[in-house]
């Protein structure tokens, strides 16, 4: 008798998973004494060498069998993997072998239209290259339409269902910061979407796309009404067979869920992040949880009986600053046999514990005041007597003082030293080294909210 691996091996081989056009929702069952596992991770951009090596890295932690227990082990990628079609299928290729399964939503990275195979033209616009990628994913068995993953009656049902969006700039609901504490960058120059990507088929007299900065409805329309099909039919199963659903996008479906604008230093982010079709789909469907990507500041938080979670990777420099979390502890564990619990991360734990949100507010953070005094000398004089930059700031933590929590909970060895504190929950780069957990400092935030969420 053939036993799961030899099994898993004619499957792969055999593996017939739906074109993006099938409005079906497919079953995918659990092999009887294996325990679902789901993985997730964002904007991988493997693009980077570094990424990819870090990707490598973390596969290298992976064990399908671990004392006696047997894993069926998903991945949940909600996109920007990378813009070349090479390197897609390649690090595809090492992704479906290194699990059992699959699931991809495409990002605003894979619809540029460069980076076409070797030996062919670049696609024409980027609808085109969307097909490209989702050719590449037919191919390899990575699925890219809704799924019904049967995990045994101890384990029940889970959903997982793609909600494809782009942005539009009204999303932004965010008053601006006053004109004078502006910084002046040409958004138009500034974000590269609007140069590598091209939607002529979808183009009418009031399309915008980089015109201003400004992105009209047209593209979340065009994206979010390919949902509907899948929408529909995955309510229509759960109402008649029951089942939890896992939604994934990757562009941003609430406010809520971003940093402010006092917060950010590039103002025009919150124009190019979300989509208010996405979060009306995600309403109807009610989902116990949404991950999306894109920002590329991790947050985990519930809203309106929602768990919301971002996971990203992202660029090199990122990786040192707003995704050091990411990047030092590995892709999140999401679903083990059951729903991890919250993870902490530094945003979604200041607006819920620490400061509500202040939208529209000027009072900007000296991390981006002083950003600007730097980059921008002609806004000195309109910070100045705004008193927004008389925060001491050559201190040995730079500006960790002036982040939640203060020096001791944001300094140089802070998130080097909590990288294992929920490696539990973590499919960690190889090597990661444990530190003591709960660490020394009895008012830290991170140790405090994790033994917080384990006890619950
Ligand atoms: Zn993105
Ligand atoms: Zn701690």
């Amino acid at each position: 008798m053939l036993d799961f691996d030899e099994l898993e091996e004619i499957e792969s081989q055999l593996r017939q998973v739906p074109d993006v056009t099938c409005d079906e929702v497919t079953d995918v069952k659990v092999p009887l004494g294996h325990q679902l596992r789901i993985f997730l991770i964002s904007d991988l951009h493997v693009d980077y060498k570094q990424n990819k090596e870090w990707m490598n890295r973390c596969l290298q932690s992976l064990s399908h069998d671990v004392d006696g227990n047997k894993f069926f082990d998903c991945l949940l990628l909600p996109g920007d993997l990378c813009t070349s079609e090479d390197l897609f299928e390649e690090v595809m290729t090492t992704l479906t072998t290194a699990f059992h399964k699959v699931f991809f939503c495409f990002g605003n990275h894979e619809a540029w239209t460069r980076g076409e195979k070797k030996g062919t033209s670049p696609a024409k616009d980027s609808l085109e290259k969307l097909e490209r990628i989702h050719e590449i994913c037919r191919n390899l068995g990575v699925y890219t339409t809704p799924v019904r993953i049967l995990a045994g009656k101890k384990n029940g049902t889970i959903f997982l269902l793609p909600l494809w969006s782009w942005y539009h700039s009204s999303w932004d609901t965010e008053p601006d910061l006053p004109a004078d504490l502006q910084p002046p960058m040409d958004p138009q120059q500034r974000v590269s979407d609007f140069r590598m990507c091209c939607w002529t088929p979808l183009e009418s007299s009031d399309f915008v796309f980089g015109r201003g900065g400004a992105t009209s409805l047209h593209l979340a329309q065009y994206f979010a009404q390919r949902n509907e099909a899948w929408i529909q039919k995955v309510l229509e199963l759960q109402a008649l067979e029951g089942g939890e659903i896992l939604s994934y996008s990757h562009f941003c479906p609430r406010q809520e869920l971003i940093l402010e604008k006092r917060f950010t230093y590039d103002q025009h982010v919150p124009k190019i992040s979300g989509s208010q079709l996405l979060e009306e789909q995600i309403r109807r469907l009610h989902p116990t949880c949404h991950v999306f990507g894109h920002t590329h500041v991790g947050w985990d938080t519930s809203l309106d009986g929602i768990r919301y979670v971002h996971w990203p990777l992202g660029n090199i420099k990122e990786q040192h600053g707003q995704t050091k979390m990411q990047h030092y502890s590995g892709f999140l564990l999401l679903y083990d046999s059951g729903w991890s619990p919250l993870q902490f991360t530094h945003w979604a734990y200041f607006h819920d514990f620490m400061e509500k949100r202040q939208e529209g507010s000027a009072d900007l953070a000296p991390w981006v005041s002083f950003g600007y005094a730097t980059m921008y000398p002609e806004m000195r004089q309109a910070l100045e007597s705004r008193h927004l930059l008389q925060a001491k700031v050559d201190g040995p933590d730079g500006m960790s003082p002036f982040f939640p929590g203060g020096a001791l909970n944001n300094n140089g060895g802070f998130w080097l030293r909590h990288a294992s504190a929920n490696v539990r929950w973590r499919l960690p780069p190889k090597g990661l080294e444990l530190a003591a957990f709960p660490c020394e400092n009895p008012g830290c935030l991170l140790c405090n909210f994790t033994q917080d969420q384990e006890g619950k």
